[in-house]
């Protein structure tokens, strides 16, 4: 299952807010696809769609969707050249599909900095260049034997060396790989160095109680948002003390204390969706009488592959899969209108499978 770790310097909330993951934690039984680790939290991912399916539905049981959050623990400055926890802190980084880096963006002088002070710029370039320098490394170690197979004009070595003078170049001046642009052709050649640097990341400011509110207000949630704009990268602010309180709480009493609080949505939702389209991951969902379920697939899923993550019978058996969208259901009102008004699409097995497909598959067993 695609994974987005989480990473930061020590005392910056971390463990507070993997904490919230977890107490909010879905049933594993429901996903049974999810790894069992300490490490991993499941997290069920919040859908307005699915509750108004549901209401149109009146099916006997509702099931969201889930993926997952990894707690990286043990960054410290020197990672790279396997200081501490260093080499492992990187393989960790190294299997998770997208990062979450949490940076601190509240003062309290009773909780120490490791540096010093609250400054999340150079926290963010703390971790930002361990990685870039393991990731400098994997690429000089190329980079010589590519540049004489260059030199006999072997093509491919030619277009990798372009490549790899570019991020080496980058790398130099301290800039993660997913900041430069790439042709396609040179994309693919980039994933296949799997870099550090080219995992997207989302910065994740923690601030104070105090803050929630108006995090605008906040000058180092300013400058974490000017940083990222920089890269592309987006922000969530949340704060995990707050985060760990509402986890506790379950579905009315949460609504209510978010009320409470004057704020439409936990900072832990907007970041669990952030993580999932990060991740490049999209729903569909599945209207039966008996359930109605969303289901997570990558962008780009072809209708077959899509049913084979319900069930591997599915995938082999593939038929057809009758379609609908989500937006045409909820306007007919059920799924007879959606019919007769000719909504409900026959799709074969080249559908590239659309967010928000409600979906019923045909097979044969
Ligand atoms: P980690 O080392 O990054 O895992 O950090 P922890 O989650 O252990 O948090 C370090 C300290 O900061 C703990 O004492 C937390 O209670 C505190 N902390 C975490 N988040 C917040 C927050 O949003 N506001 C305040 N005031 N303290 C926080």
């Amino acid at each position: 299952a695609l994974t987005t770790g989480i990473v930061g310097l020590p005392n910056v909330g971390k463990s507070t807010l993997f904490n919230a993951i977890t107490q909010a934690g879905a049933e594993s039984a429901n996903y049974p696809f999810c790894t069992i680790d300490p490490n991993v939290g499941i997290v069920e991912v919040p859908d307005p769609r699915l509750q108004k399916l549901t209401e149109l539905v009146n099916p006997k049981k509702t099931v969201p969707t889930a993926f997952e959050f990894t707690d990286i623990a043990g960054i410290v400055e020197g990672a790279s050249k396997g200081e501490g926890l260093g080499n492992q802190f990187l393989s960790h980084i190294r299997q998770v599909d997208a990062i979450s880096h949490v940076v601190r963006c509240f003062d309290d002088e009773n909780i120490t900095h490791v540096s010093g002070s609250v400054d999340p710029i150079r926290d963010i370039s703390v971790i930002n260049l361990e990685l870039i320098l393991a990731d400098l490394e994997s690429v000089d170690k190329r980079f010589s034997r590519v540049q004489k197979l260059a030199k006999t004009k072997d093509k491919e070595a030619v277009a990798e060396l372009e490549v790899l003078e570019k991020l080496k170049d980058a790398f130099e001046n301290e800039k993660p790989a997913r900041s430069i642009e790439f042709t396609e052709e040179q994309q693919k050649i980039v994933k296949g160095l799997h870099l550090l640097t080219s995992k997207p990341v989302l910065y994740v400011a923690n601030v104070s109680e105090d803050d929630v509110l108006s995090p605008d207000d906040n000058p180092f949630v300013q400058k974490v948002k000017a940083f990222a704009a920089e890269e592309n990268s987006e922000v969530i602010v949340v704060s995990a003390k707050i985060e760990e309180e509402i986890a506790e709480l379950d579905g009315e009493e949460k609504a209510m204390f978010l009320e409470e609080l004057g704020i439409q949505e936990s900072g832990l939702d907007q970041l669990i969706r952030a993580a999932y389209s990060l991740l490049g991951l999209q729903t569909y969902f599945t209207a039966g009488e008996q359930e109605v379920r969303a289901w997570t697939f990558r962008k780009g899923t072809k209708a077959p592959q899509a049913a084979g993550i319900i069930h591997s019978d599915f995938e082999k058996g593939f038929i057809r899969a009758e379609t609908v969208s989500y937006n045409d259901l909820v306007e007919a009102g059920s799924m007879a209108v959606a019919k007769e008004r000719g909504k409900v699409r026959l799709e074969g097995k080249e559908y590239v499978v659309q967010d928000g497909d409600v979906i019923h598959f045909r097979f044969n067993v």
